[in-house]
């Protein structure tokens, strides 16, 4: 097992496949943003292979695939199949979009996907545009229904709640996540690059006091995913279940059990931290695997107690898409 300084066990890594995405949300990848890693410097599916397997081999149980937009890495589902087959790698999901997920939710579920979240801040459609700069409420949508058709259960919807823009769609997502059968997941916006640190946060807590009361909400112990999100389930309609993701509100560092690959293969221990490690110059440089082991294990030494978003709101120069969100 991967135990870093502080006592915390280390079972769950984030990858992401690429930082190109067909979106560009506007408390994410800045319009005109060029700073893109090139080609050549993306793992290959063989590398990522590779570092999967050595941390699989260390006990990490947990992989989610992200970026960027992951389904628009070329080939994706084959890469998908290729590190779903490695020994130990028992939970292998995704955060996407959505905007491709019509056409590849099937070989993505065939592939060896079982859990899968999709970003949508609203469900009105000049909204979305407004966020993201694109109209594509409708491809999402689609994609959705389709892979609830394909067999994705418990499909998890998270938007990003920004005051001036879509607090008042909130309502209409859990209306929506309802009747899809879907749980909405509500997430703080990070300082992270400009864009991040520009956008208005809400406290969630505030929001979560409101729908407790609304809809009775229990907190629920047993978990779901395997991240950093809390759930509550409403005791006046089984199907609607919420998720909140805190990270200023109400942190939650002491339990993180997880570290992220970029696409160049960087490994970054902490989303509000600048510790990391480059574990391509060793894949590259044909090491073995005792010795990509061993900086795995020396990577995770790094990992900082936690993030300062608070005490250092402009300290993150990195975009969410460089990182893997
Ligand atoms: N393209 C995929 C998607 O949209 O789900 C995966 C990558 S995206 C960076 C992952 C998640 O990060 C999305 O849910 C997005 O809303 C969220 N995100 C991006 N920037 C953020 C920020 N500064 N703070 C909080 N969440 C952010």
């Amino acid at each position: 097992m991967l135990v870093d300084d502080f006592g915390r066990t280390i079972d769950y890594l984030r990858i992401s496949v690429t930082d190109r995405c067909d979106l560009r949300c506007n408390y994410c990848i800045p319009k005109g943003y060029h700073d893109f890693e090139s080609h050549e410097n993306w793992l290959t599916f063989d590398e990522l292979t590779r570092v999967v397997s050595a941390f699989a081999r260390l006990g990490t149980r947990h992989f989610r695939l992200t970026g960027g937009e992951p389904l628009l890495r070329k080939n994706f589902p084959i890469l998908v199949k290729q590190l779903s087959q490695i020994d130990g790698v028992d939970d292998l999901s995704i955060t996407t979009n959505g905007t491709q997920l019509a056409n590849q939710a099937d070989a993505l579920y065939r592939a060896g996907v079982n859990r899968l979240n999709v970003s949508l801040d609203s469900i009105r459609r000049e909204c979305v545009e407004k966020i993201t700069g694109s109209d594509c409420l409708d491809q999402v949508l689609n994609g959705l229904k389709i892979a609830k058709d394909v067999g994705f259960k418990r499909i998890r919807i998270n938007m990003v709640p920004i005051p001036g823009q879509n607090l008042q769609d909130i309502e209409h997502m859990i209306q929506f996540c309802i009747q899809h059968d879907f749980i909405l997941c509500l997430i703080e916006v990070m300082p992270m690059g400009n864009t991040g640190q520009q956008t208005k946060n809400i406290d969630l807590q505030f929001i979560l006091k409101d729908l407790e009361k609304k809809y009775a909400l229990l907190p629920i112990h047993e978990p779901i995913g395997n991240g950093p999100a809390r759930y509550w389930q409403s005791a006046k309609n089984v199907h609607f279940k919420l998720g909140l993701i805190t990270p200023l509100s109400r942190h939650f560092c002491e339990t993180c059990n997880r570290v992220r690959l970029s696409v160049d293969g960087t490994l970054y221990m902490c989303l509000g931290q600048n510790n990391k490690m480059a574990l391509q110059p060793l894949l590259r440089a044909n090491c073995s695997d005792a010795e990509l082991e061993n900086a795995i294990c020396q990577a995770i030494k790094l990992k900082p107690k936690s993030h300062e978003f608070i005490e250092k709101p402009c300290q993150i120069n990195r975009i969410m898409a460089a990182t893997g969100g």
